[in-house]
């Protein structure tokens, strides 16, 4: 019998479906495998759509984990993107510099708090706050202190590397690790009722421990179902923080880039962060990228005639060209009118199906911030159960994408959506409270 060369082999493969070639290889994040072996296969996106390989469409209700926020394959974008990879593809960062990264820099502290000073370049959101903690301990060491401890609020998420999952207390998986976390103390997040205790056991926290940082999602916590909270109260936090040299530590890798309605979820608080932690949609769904800005302060500590002083941390693709230049034509779009009157018009929108729905019985409690919509169904749900892989299955029969975390169904679609297919969505959830 004649061997099948390995090209025929390749050529009955494509035949196959693409959801059948994907178990052969592939292993998917935040998937257990054996009970979810299916994965759909997206052939095309264009806007607020997914194509499927099923023929069918789907709009991407939460802009496929907040990044194509100015629509897929957006023909600006694809266009500054494709200039830039004709003329300069990658460049070691250490040591030689771009015009991209420099533009971006100075694009960045224009719209970034204003005592944000300097940008770091790293690759996705986890890093971003890897390197903001990093810099917090280093921060403390260079100026001959040792500050081992830091602060997060209990159910945050800021990433999967050791340092941002040791800080993240969404920790129901991460069971197998946690002997190899740094010293990482938490406090409930703040309202009216509890901001006094909180404030007591920060300051006794602080009292106890070598504190390097408190690290925070500012007003919105993704991960933990869109849980919000006021700016006042944080301020408060923040201004202890302030007064005991605790670095604060904004993570907005989520809330960035006009999703609370403002640049920065920061704008709305009074005291600036020390670092801000960037990424998603920093690059607008083209390709990964980071950054982690911080003050002067911040960086002159690092400043000495010892080599020793300086910031050992790199990422072979730290500011590389392409990534630049994605995140320079999404700054650009996020400052237009088109964009600007999008985000009031799905904000207004928004409010019009909260009055709606918010009374109706299976609906325990809703919120927003800026284009971040969500509710709360009134039943007992787990966060990976049956329930969920219903309801999310009850939307993506509907020709829409969105991603329960648990009772909570949230909508945080690019901006570009259609008033027509937010309707869409919406009419999804009503359909949702008369079946669930
Ligand atoms: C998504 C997210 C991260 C992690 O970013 P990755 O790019 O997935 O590593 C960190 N913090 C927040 C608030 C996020 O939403």
């Amino acid at each position: 019998m004649e061997r099948e060369s390995k090209y025929t082999i390749r050529d009955k493969e494509q035949k196959r479906s693409l959801q059948e070639r994907d178990k052969k290889h592939l292993w998917h994040p935040l998937t257990q495998h054996k009970i979810h072996p299916e994965a759909l296969p997206v052939v095309k996106a264009k806007g607020a759509l997914l194509y499927g390989e099923d023929g069918k469409t789907y709009i991407d209700g939460i802009a496929s984990w907040y990044t194509a926020m100015y629509g897929h394959c957006n023909a600006f974008i694809i266009d500054k993107v494709g200039k830039q990879m004709k003329q300069l593809d990658q460049i070691v960062f250490a040591g030689f510099t771009h015009e991209a990264a420099i533009t971006l820099s100075e694009e960045l502290i224009k719209i970034l708090p204003c005592n944000q000073e300097k940008v770091f370049f790293s690759d996705n959101g986890s890093t971003a706050n890897e390197v903001g903690i990093k810099m917090a301990l280093q921060y403390h060491f260079n100026k001959g202190e040792k500050r081992n401890a830091i602060i997060a609020f209990e159910d945050g998420f800021h990433g999967d590397t050791f340092g941002a999952m040791s800080a993240s207390g969404l920790s129901v998986y991460n069971g197998p690790f946690e002997d190899f976390f740094i010293d990482v103390k938490r406090i409930p997040t703040p309202n009216s009722e509890n901001i006094g205790s909180i404030i007591n056991q920060l300051q006794t926290i602080i009292q106890k421990n070598k504190v390097a940082a408190f690290i925070y999602e500012p007003l919105v916590q993704g991960a933990n179902a869109m849980h919000m909270f006021e700016a006042e109260y944080l301020n408060q936090i923040l201004e202890i923080c302030k007064e005991n040299k605790v670095i604060t530590i904004a993570d907005e890798v989520m809330t960035g880039f006009g999703k609370t309605g403002s640049n920065f979820a920061s704008d709305y608080i009074n005291t600036k962060p020390d670092i801000i932690s960037m990424s998603k949609a920093l690059t607008a769904g083209f390709v990964p990228m980071a950054v982690t800005s911080c003050t002067q302060d911040i960086y002159e500590a690092f400043l000495d005639d010892s080599v020793g002083k300086a910031f050992f941390h790199a990422h072979t693709y730290s500011a590389n060209p392409i990534a630049c230049s994605a995140a320079l034509a999404a700054i650009e779009l996020l400052q237009t009118e088109e964009i600007q009157s999008s985000i009031e018009r799905i904000i207004a929108s928004h409010k019009v199906f909260n009055d709606q729905i918010k009374d109706h019985p299976r609906v325990k409690t809703t919120r927003q911030k800026g284009v971040i919509y969500a509710l709360d169904l009134d039943i007992e749900m787990d966060r990976y159960g049956k329930k969920r892989y219903e309801i999310f299955n009850h939307f993506m029969e509907k020709g829409i994408f969105l991603r329960p975390l648990g009772n909570t169904i949230y909508i945080l679609a690019p901006y570009v959506i259609t008033k027509k297919e937010l309707d869409k969505v919406y009419n999804a959830i009503k359909e949702l409270l008369e079946t669930v």
